[in-house]
C-alpha cells in the first residue's frame, strides 16, 4: 500500500490506517495548514461523535490555517472533536488528559509550508517532544514523524529523531525509517515507532 504514494505525508497517512480506529485520541503535534489534522479525524470520527485529536502548533498562523480547512471540510459536529492549542508540542502533556488513550502522536517537522520559513521546529524542542510522545502513548499505539533536511538545522533535527529512536528499548518498540534513496537531496525520511 506504500508504493502509490509520492508524498511522504500520503505515506505517513496510509500507514496510521492500519494503527488508529473510530474513537481514538490522536495527536497532531505540528498542524500547520491542518492537512494531518483533517487526516486524523477522518479515521477517529464516528456516528457516536467520540474520537478526538488535539492539535498543536507553536504559531498562530498555522492555527488560523488549520481552523479555517476545518471549517471548509467538517460539520459542526465533526468540528467538535478537534482541540487546537497554540503551544510548544513539548507541552502536549499539558493539554491531553492524563486518562486519554492517545494511539497517535504526529510529527511533520520543519517549517508551514506557505508561512514564515524562519519559524521551524528545534531538535531542543523535538526531543521533548518525543519523549512526552513515548510518555503517553498506549501499547499498539504509533509515534509518527516526517522529517525535511533541506532548510538550515533539518540535518541536526534527523540526526537527534535518528539517536532518539537507537535509545529506545527493543523490548517495548519497534522503531523503523522509510526514506526514499532516489532523492538523495531531500530523502524527506519518515520515522514510525511502534509501541
Ligand atoms: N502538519 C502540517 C500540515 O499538514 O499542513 C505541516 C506542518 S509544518 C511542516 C511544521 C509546523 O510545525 C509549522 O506550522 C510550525 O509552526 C510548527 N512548529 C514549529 N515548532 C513547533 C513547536 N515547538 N511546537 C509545535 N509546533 C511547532
Amino acid at each position: 500500500y506504500l508504493f502509490g504514494k509520492k508524498r511522504a505525508t500520503d505515506v505517513a497517512h496510509m500507514v496510521w490506517k492500519h494503527i488508529v480506529q473510530k474513537g481514538d485520541t490522536v495527536i497532531d503535534a505540528t498542524c500547520g495548514n491542518g492537512f494531518d489534522t483533517l487526516a486524523m479525524l477522518n479515521l477517529v470520527a464516528d456516528d457516536s461523535h467520540k474520537g478526538c485529536v488535539y492539535a498543536l502548533d507553536i504559531q498562530k498562523d498555522a492555527l488560523d490555517k488549520t481552523s479555517l480547512l476545518l471549517e471548509e471540510s467538517l460539520d459542526s459536529n465533526e468540528k467538535q472533536l478537534v482541540k487546537l492549542f497554540n503551544i510548544c508540542h513539548s507541552k502536549m502533556e499539558e493539554v491531553v488528559p492524563t486518562n486519554a488513550p492517545v494511539r497517535l502522536v504526529a510529527f511533520n517537522l520543519g517549517y508551514l509550508p506557505g508561512g514564515d520559513k524562519e519559524i521551524i521546529t528545534r531538535s531542543e524542542t523535538t526531543l521533548l517532544a518525543l519523549e512526552a510522545a513515548k510518555r503517553i502513548i498506549i501499547p499498539g499505539g504509533l509515534v509518527s514523524i516526517v522529517v525535511y533536511v533541506g532548510h538550515p538545522g533539518g540535518r541536526e533535527e534527523l540526526e537527534t529523531v535518528e539517536t532518539f529512536a537507537s535509545r529506545m528499548s527493543v523490548e517495548n518498540w519497534i522503531c523503523c525509517k522509510l526514506q526514499m534513496l532516489n532523492r538523495p537531496s531531500s530523502p524527506i525520511p519518515i520515522f514510525f515507532f511502534r509501541r
